[in-house]
């Protein structure tokens, strides 16, 4: 057994409940283990949630991972507070996902989309499932922020959407594409400069149109912006009832987003109010990168072999996705406190594909 076979059959134990103890830890898992070839048991899987074990969403993933890299895989049910995945090799390809209820599929598309690259395999992927859900990333957050800064690092992915899907109806889709390719570079995001509102926009979906007029005329005096800013978007295109709100704002290193969505029993303007608070927020910092973009990008990072960022904090999600990630690989993450909005990560990985070839 040569070196890399050796470490390939060691199998890692992940305690789901650690940190966040939600669903980032189990996808992370997945991206990482599909990336680098090693296998990993988990247990207590979304321990910290109120409704712990594998929902659809999370199964999903499961599934999605274990067809594109044909992997062994126990305890893949409903409700599973445990599972062992044993990955194959990638193959790339037509896929097609449903996570069949509105879970988010652009969570199923960030664990599955850097090992698809990172391994430069073709591919075209169609996901169906939530693309606009609470406590998980809008395809516009992932489409706008996130994707630009990883193919930066060099992930030829690009992403649409095909149909919005909102909580509790889902039936929305997204499509995703690879292209062939292998040379990754870190990226460094430090500048140093307030970012500012470029637009707004609030979609009502099957609702009336009243409410994305509140709503911006709300963002509109909260954060000065003249009507050409307002984007009120008024549709039926999605399956059932859907309001999303969302501030654009542009950094020196890219784009930045805050949002939020329509509640029943909270107020179109408390939902509008909301996000200009987190904007005027992320505005009085100087630096270029919000929390939940944060954690995020500390898994392209550490495939990309590095980088460094300033960001607004470190949050729970960031801290318990960098422990998740250092099980797998050598990330060498240096953090230091500038302020009390303000935090850089410096970041080192000798990560790279061929290890794991
Ligand atoms: P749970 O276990 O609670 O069901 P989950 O599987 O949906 O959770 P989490 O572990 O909570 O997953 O991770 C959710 C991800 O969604 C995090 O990466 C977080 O940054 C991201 N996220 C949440 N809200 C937003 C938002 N408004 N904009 C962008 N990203 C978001």
């Amino acid at each position: 057994m040569n070196r890399m076979e050796e470490r390939s059959s060691e199998m890692i134990r992940i305690d789901g409940s650690e940190g966040e103890g939600g669903g980032q830890v189990l996808r992370t898992a997945l991206s990482l283990s599909m990336a680098t070839g090693r296998g990993f048991k988990i247990h207590g899987i979304r321990a910290g949630r109120s409704k712990p074990g594998l929902m659809r969403q999370h199964l999903t993933a499961v599934q999605a991972a274990a067809r594109i890299c044909g992997a062994r895989v126990k305890g893949d049910v409903p409700g599973s507070s445990e599972l062992e995945f044993i990955p194959g090799p990638l193959s790339g390809g037509v896929h097609s996902f449903a996570v069949g209820t509105a879970g988010s599929a652009m969570l199923v598309f960030q664990t599955i989309a850097l090992p698809l690259a990172l391994h430069g395999k073709a591919s075209q992927v169609t996901i169906t499932g939530g693309t606009h859900n609470p406590g998980a990333p809008p395809f516009e957050f992932v489409a706008e922020c996130w994707l630009p800064l990883v193919r930066r690092m060099g992930f030829k992915i690009s992403l649409s959407l095909d149909r919005p899907g909102y909580y509790p109806a889902g039936g929305g889709r997204i499509q995703f594409q690879i292209e062939p390719h292998k040379t990754l570079s870190p990226l460094e995001l430090m500048d140093g400069r307030a970012a500012r509102v470029v637009r707004a926009e609030a979609v009502v979906n099957n609702l009336p149109a009243s409410i994305a007029g509140r709503q911006l005329s709300i963002i509109s005096r909260r954060l000065e912006l003249d009507e050409d800013r307002l984007n009120p978007v008024v549709t039926d295109s999605a399956d059932g009832p859907g309001n999303f709100v969302s501030v654009r704002m542009s950094t020196n290193s890219g784009a930045a987003m805050e949002s939020g969505f329509g509640t029943r029993g909270v107020s179109a303007e408390k939902v509008a109010e909301k996000i200009c608070d987190a904007a005027v927020r992320f505005m009085s910092t100087d630096v270029p990168v919000g929390d939940c973009l944060a954690d995020q990008l500390l898994l392209p990072m550490a495939l990309s072999g590095g980088g460094a960022m300033r960001f607004t904090a470190t949050t729970s999600h960031f801290l318990t996705n960098l422990q998740t990630i250092r099980a797998f690989i050598p990330f060498e993450a240096e953090l230091q406190r500038e302020a009390r909005l303000a935090w850089r990560l410096r970041a080192g990985c000798p990560f790279t594909v061929n290890d794991c070839q």
